[in-house]
């Protein structure tokens, strides 16, 4: 009888009892150390591949496509989607802009974009929606927990962390995402007068970003803080990552109103005072009035594209309700269809929603919690009974919805 032979690893030869599985093919046989290998290199050439494909993609879409993936999601705001549509076609079109030569080299500068306005506008959801469709990774970060290095806080460069946490720690992805600073205006220096309060933390940090805005290496901390000293570094190039930055610069308005003033009464008037939409002053903002409310010019000048958005009307939260894509009333549709339940909500009642949004000053993002507090009885019991019917009017919504439940939703907004 011949020798029993030994099984072993085609591929590394390693002995059967090594490894903790040998899968067997026609002629050979392959352990789980190897096949782990080779999904690794699998992969990796499926990430060459598509890095290709979404260069040739980016170019494809024009800024009008770019809006028009904006007005799916997001209501109104045309000038703000416009603005951003541009903004982010030049950004992507500079990252795929290959120099003929050198001498004739136009340097196509960055893009980043700053937005002016209230919160719950949708500053965020737009940078958002933007991430989604170039399919790159995207973090939000706090600039209010910003700090210079040094101080108690997180140092700037954790922005980058957040940013390679979203792309899996792939530095390459991480290289080309979009980062959403929010809360921009709480950096700003105190007063436009440096001499008397200087506000010398707010400054420092913008100090810190400006390098970040406008391309640099950062030696960043992959696990981000300072409480695991031992990690490596990675290093991350920001000369490629879009910054939007957002904030409500609350009282702006006065200064755009001043500076409007003080032009309407000089010589060179170019909009008159009559022209004015006093009731949101937002749309004249310039960069001017971000260094007048304390953001350093250089910021400013790292933020090219300056576009606001505008406080959110009856009209808009009505439509936010039911018509962007992943609109909330939509959600709840498909949530109950899945339990096989039938839901309609009757106009009176969506009304009656938007009222209570706009009497409480609720915004946008009270219509989930309102929504929210008038449907948790029916989540809660419909799934388990017999009822397969569920018609939200006025009176239902009314009933779940009383004066202390709507003072809890305005304390937590
Ligand atoms: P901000 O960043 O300006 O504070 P968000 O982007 O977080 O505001 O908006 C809060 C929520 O309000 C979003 O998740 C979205 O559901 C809704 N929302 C706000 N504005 C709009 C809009 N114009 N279109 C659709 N939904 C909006």
């Amino acid at each position: 009888m011949a020798k029993k032979e030994e099984l072993e690893c085609s591929f590394c030869k390693r002995k059967k009892e090594e490894t903790n599985l040998l899968i067997a093919g026609v002629d050979a046989h392959i352990c789980d150390k190897c096949i782990e290998q080779a999904h690794g290199i699998v992969l990796e050439e499926i990430i060459e591949e598509q890095k290709d494909k979404v260069s040739s993609e980016f170019l494809v879409k024009k800024p009008t496509e770019i809006k028009g993936f904006l007005d799916q999601y997001i209501i109104g705001q045309d000038q703000a989607k416009k603005v951003m549509s541009v903004a982010v076609y030049n950004h992507y079109k500079r990252l795929l802009h290959k120099p003929k030569n050198k001498e004739e080299e136009v340097e196509i500068e960055k893009s980043n974009i700053v937005i002016v306005g209230e919160t719950g506008t949708g500053k965020t959801l737009i940078a958002r929606t933007i991430a989604k469709m170039l399919e790159v990774p995207f973090a939000i970060v706090d600039a209010t927990v910003l700090t210079e290095a040094g101080y108690v806080g997180e140092d700037v460069e954790t922005i980058l962390t957040r940013l390679l946490q979203a792309a899996d720690y792939k530095v390459d992805k991480a290289e080309r995402g979009i980062v959403f600073i929010d809360e921009i205006d709480k950096i700003a220096r105190k007063s436009d007068n440096p001499s008397i309060t200087r506000d010398v933390s707010g400054e420092g940090v913008q100090q810190a970003l400006l390098k970040l805005l406008e391309g640099t290496v950062v030696n960043v901390p992959p696990k981000g803080g300072r409480k695991h000293p031992d990690q490596k570094f990675v290093e991350v190039d920001t000369k490629n990552i879009l910054f939007i930055a957002g904030g409500a610069f609350s009282g702006i308005d006065k200064v755009i109103s001043k500076r409007l003033n003080m032009q309407a009464v000089g010589y060179s008037a170019s909009i008159s005072e009559d022209n004015i939409d006093q009731d949101n002053l937002l749309q004249y903002v310039l960069p001017s009035d971000l260094k007048t409310f304390g953001l350093i010019p250089e910021i400013i000048g790292r933020l090219p594209a300056l576009t606001y958005m505008l406080p959110l009307d009856k009209a808009t939260l009505r439509s936010i309700l039911t018509e962007p894509k992943n609109a909330i009333i939509k959600q709840y549709e498909r949530l109950f269809e899945m339990d096989g339940i039938d839901f309609s909500i009757d106009e009176k009642a969506l009304d009656y929603i938007v009222d209570k949004a706009m009497e409480y000053k609720l915004g946008a993002r009270g219509l989930r919690s309102l929504c929210e507090e008038i449907l948790t009885d029916a989540m809660f019991e419909m799934p388990g009974n017999e009822e397969k019917k569920l018609r939200v009017t006025k009176k239902y919504a009314e009933t779940k919805l009383t004066k202390s439940t709507i003072k809890k939703l305005k304390a937590v907004s």
